[in-house]
Order: C-alpha cells, then structure tokens, then sequence
C-alpha cells in the first residue's frame, strides 16, 4: 500500500492516540511464542495464519484477535509485544503513542498482573530513550465482560494507578452500552485518570452520544457514524471532544465499504478534533504513516489537511502544555518544509 510513491508529507511527526498494544502483536511472534510457550493454535504454519487476516466484521477480528493472544504468558512475551510496536512506531515517526491494553483478556488466559505490567512498563518506560517515543497507557476495559468485571479490573490495577493515565472502553459495542459503565468510569475519574472509549464503530450517534453523556469521556475512538447527527456535530465541536480514527482499521472491518467512503474529510470541514492512528497494524495493513499515506492517496488529503490532522493528534493528547508546544512546533517545522 505504502508502494515506494510516499508523498513528502504523510510521514509527520504525529502522537497515536488510538492504538491496542496487543493488535501490533505480528504474526511471525505469535507463531514463535505458541512454540515457546506451548500453548497450541489451529494454525499450519505463519502463511496459514496471514491468510486469515481477511474480516467481514469486528466480531470476525476479535474472534481471531483474543485467540491469538493466548499465546503470551510471561513478563518477557509483554516486553517483546511493546518493543514490537515501538519498532515499527519509530519508522511511521511517532513522537508520542497513549497505548490501550485490555488487562481483563490477560489475567483471563492465566497471567499474572506482576508479568503483564511488568513487561509492559519496563518496555514502555523506557520508551524515551530507547526509540525516542514518549508513551503512556491506558487500560481499556472490555465492554462485553460485564460491569462487575471492570469493577473488579479497576480494583486490580490500583497498585499501578501510578503506571496509566486512564481507561477506555473497548471490545464489541452491539449490546454493551455505556451505561453499563458508568460508575466504574466515575470511579476512575475520582482517581484523576483521563477517561476515553470505543463509540460509534459499530453502534450509531446515539451511542455516541450517550457515551458521552455517561462517561464523560475527553476522546471518541473510532466515532465513523458521528457525522449522521448534527447535534453530536456540535457537541464535539464546542466541547473539542477529539475523535480518534482509524481509517485502514474501518475498511479491514467492515465499518466502511472502502476509503473513499470515510467521513474523516466532513470531519475537518465541520472543526472537530479529529486525529487518524493506526489501531493495529499488522491487522489492518499499516503502520499510522501508512494511514496519512492512504488517506492523501484515496481520499484526497491535502498536505494541509494532513498538517491539521498531525497538530490535532498533539492537541488531543494527554501530555503537558510544554510538550504540546515542543510537538507542535515539530510538526510545523516539517510541513514548512515539505514540497
Ligand atoms: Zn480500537
């Protein structure tokens, strides 16, 4: 997809705010740490695995998806997922990535909290200086699990509130409203943790905008059917509640028929804070710069959108006022330069 032709300008420095630790996991890993850890997949080989990468729906993904993830166990296993993503971020010129984890699909196979926190955080905490990345977690809870068990979830992490800096909410939306969680999102707002969620990939406005209502949340991650309300329009816009695309993401699932279709350039016409990541991409074909690369190519993105696009990444993420500033400057400085 990314054939050699890049524009000059959809390699930006840019922060991913909508990205699944576990969905950067490839499948050469997967294959490897089945081996190792002998937990057995119903697979033939990694070719047979990559051949299955082809999804009519969410639900077909995380079939896959939490399948697949059987195979970490140990803290060394989380360590190597972070470090696999953080290699390929480096090359799509991420600065800053606030990575979602689904804690609750882990302890669930067996592991340990010390092995996945451990793992997670002696790779992301030194993210800085090994590949020039600042990042920062978030703990997504899974919406099809209950609200008992993102009590539970939220009880369990405590010991490492210091490690996150928020919750999300993810995992398939049909069925599992938000208001399901409200009060365990108000207990992490007690906590002072940033306060995110999944809307609207599946589900339409409405569940948006509830979303919004309940959860009090900062970011929309996904959002694709925003556009059908214009009052939600409004909200987001007023109250610069970002919406985190994931444009490669949404035709690899089904949420949209192709490209062309997606509602990212009436999201910009209209002022809201939209920003574009990756979601998982050895899943859905890329890296983010393979995103920016995609949109320009089939959805005609403009250099200056794509400039509006990268500043809106920085100016929707959880970061200090110094560092926004320091990013956006980067940014700027790049696009000033770019043919
Ligand atoms: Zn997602």
């Amino acid at each position: 997809m990314n054939g050699g032709n890049s524009a000059a300008f959809t390699r930006p420095p840019t922060a991913e705010l909508h990205i699944h630790v576990e969905a950067a996991i490839d499948p050469t890993h997967i294959m490897a740490m089945s081996r190792k850890n002998g937990v057995p997949l119903p697979y033939l080989d990694e070719a047979d695995l990559r051949s299955r990468y082809a999804f009519r729906n969410l639900q077909e993904f995380l079939n896959l998806h939490y399948l697949n993830l059987t195979v970490l166990k140990t803290e060394e296993d989380f360590f190597q997922l972070a470090t696999g993503y953080l290699d390929g971020a480096v090359g799509a010129n991420v600065r800053r990535a606030e990575i979602f984890f689904d804690a609750q699909i882990h302890l669930g196979n067996g592991v340990q909290i010390e092995a996945l926190m451990g793992g997670l955080t002696a790779a992301f905490g030194a993210s800085q200086e090994s590949h020039g990345i600042s990042t920062d977690l978030i703990m997504c809870f899974s919406r099809d699990l209950g609200t008992q068990a993102a009590h539970e979830m939220l009880t369990l992490i405590m010991p490492y509130r210091d490690r996150i800096i928020g919750v999300g909410l993810d995992s398939t939306e049909i069925g599992f409203g938000p208001e399901l969680y409200t009060e365990v999102y108000a207990r992490a707002a007690a906590e002072g943790l940033h306060l995110v969620a999944h809307a609207g990939e599946e589900g339409g406005p409405d569940t948006v905008m509830a979303t919004i209502d309940l959860l009090h949340i900062k970011r929309v991650d996904h959002g694709v059917r925003v556009m059908e309300d214009p009052k939600l329009v409004e909200r987001l816009r007023t109250e610069q509640i970002a919406v985190t695309t994931c444009p490669l993401s949404n035709v690899a699932l089904g949420t949209i028929p192709t490209l062309a279709d997606h509602p990212l350039p009436r999201m910009l016409a209209e002022g809201l804070l939209a920003t574009v990541s990756s979601d998982g991409p050895p899943y859905f074909g890329g890296n983010v710069d393979v995103n920016y690369q995609a949109i320009h190519d089939e959805l005609g993105m403009t250099k200056n959108d794509i400039h509006l696009l990268a500043r809106n990444s920085f100016e929707a993420a959880f970061i200090a006022p110094t560092d926004r500033d320091r990013w956006l400057g980067e940014v700027d400085a790049y696009f000033a330069a770019a043919e």
